[in-house]
């Protein structure tokens, strides 16, 4: 005799800092819940990020609800290994019912309920919260001649520190935080350069994310007063879009924060570029992003044509009892950070409840 599907009343997709939100408040509001992560251990994304990341604001800024991150120790911007200590801490003192490792393959339509079916069976849940974060699917744009490249593609997911770089030449893509800060650690022991679809802009000095996030607060803000939401995030992005944390800073210093631009395509011993002009490497490395993590929900049918489900808040427009947690901007104000997704978590929770 086989067991049916087990019956829980919601659902988490996903254990890291957007489920642990989730469940926080689910458990002040004590509904019956479970979590389920395909990590062997707590951390998310974070417990993969390369080893000398910062966060690019303070611990008071990067907070889940309910419990402050320690401020290291000498202060300064926690690490990521600091993260996962917290989120690790965070977890246990709110006793969070996280099921590890189990991986959701595809969630559907049920009699009434979604049917959620894992490497470990199958759950019918009332509510489900997909928080499976972008860390899993890294997104390198196509170039011609992508495929015939004899050196290395290497993402920053796959990025863990300058060693095995040392002596190489890389071309490092992308204009965001992620290639700035990679710059400044590899220009010490590589030959670097830095392509750039349009000229890079640093934030000024005393910008960091404790700005971004008062600004994606005034934005939250004005969207719960019904006002018109858009004029701040314009705002910080005419500013720049790279935050000066002090080994950005220390680069542009040293002169070596320098861009060229974009290359058109790539070839077998490097990239090239429409002028004509060649430059050999044996490193390509993208800092190009991430696209949301949402294969399992394919079987629902809800993506829209640019790839993302189309939401209202949190949740799904075509699927009423489906809610999404973190990925960006478009599930709530800054709700991909560790504050913000506390913030749009409490707000799903109290619409989740307040169905029951
Ligand atoms: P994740 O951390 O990715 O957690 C998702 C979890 O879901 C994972 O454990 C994953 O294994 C699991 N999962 C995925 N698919 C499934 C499935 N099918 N079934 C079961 N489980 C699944 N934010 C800040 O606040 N401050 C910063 O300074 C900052 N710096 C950043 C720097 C970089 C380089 C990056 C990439 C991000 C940074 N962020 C920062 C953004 C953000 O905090 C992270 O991206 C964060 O990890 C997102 O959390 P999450 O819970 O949404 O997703």
């Amino acid at each position: 005799m086989t067991a049916g599907p087990r019956p829980v009343d919601v659902l988490v997709i996903g254990g890291g800092q957007a489920g642990l939100a989730a469940g926080y408040y689910l458990r002040r509001a004590k509904a019956d819940f479970v979590i389920l992560d395909a990590q062997d251990s707590v951390g998310g994304a974070w417990r993969h990020a390369w080893d000398s990341l910062r966060l690019f604001s303070p611990a008071q800024y990067s907070s889940l609800p309910g419990r402050m991150m320690p401020i290291p120790p000498g202060g300064g911007y926690p690490s990521a290994a600091e993260v996962v200590a917290y989120l690790t801490d965070y977890e246990r003192r709110y006793d969070l019912p996280v099921l590890r490792p189990v991986t959701v393959n595809a969630v559907r339509r049920g009699d009434g309920r979604l049917l959620v079916e894992t490497g470990h069976g199958t759950w019918q849940a009332k509510a489900v919260v997909s928080a499976t974060g972008t860390w899993w699917r890294p997104y390198i744009p196509y170039y011609p001649g992508l495929r015939d490249f004899g050196g290395e593609h290497l993402h920053t997911a796959g990025y863990r520190g300058p060693e095995p770089l040392r002596g190489k030449r890389v071309v490092i893509v992308g204009g965001g935080n992620s290639a700035a800060q990679l710059l400044a650690e590899l220009t010490a022991v590589a030959e670097v350069t830095w392509v750039t679809q349009r000229p890079p802009r640093l934030l000024p000095d005393d910008i960091d994310g404790r700005v971004l996030f008062d600004l994606a607060t005034r934005r939250h803000r004005a969207t719960q007063a019904g006002e018109q939401a858009g004029e701040p995030a314009a705002g910080i992005a005419d500013l720049g879009d790279i935050v000066a944390v002090p080994p950005v800073r220390e680069a542009r210093d040293r002169g070596v924060l320098k861009a060229e631009p974009m290359f058109t395509h790539i070839t077998p011993g490097g990239v090239a570029w429409a002028d004509g002009s060649t430059l050999a490497c044996d490193v390509i490395l993208w800092c190009t992003g991430f696209r949301p993590a949402l294969s399992h929900l394919a079987p629902l049918g809800l993506r829209g044509p640019d790839g993302l489900i189309p939401t209202r808040g949190t949740r799904a427009v075509g699927e009423p009892r489906l809610h999404l947690l973190g990925y960006g901007d478009w599930t709530g104000p800054a709700s991909a950070t560790l504050i913000g997704a506390g913030r749009t978590a409490r707000q799903m929770v109290a619409e989740i409840t307040a169905q029951r």
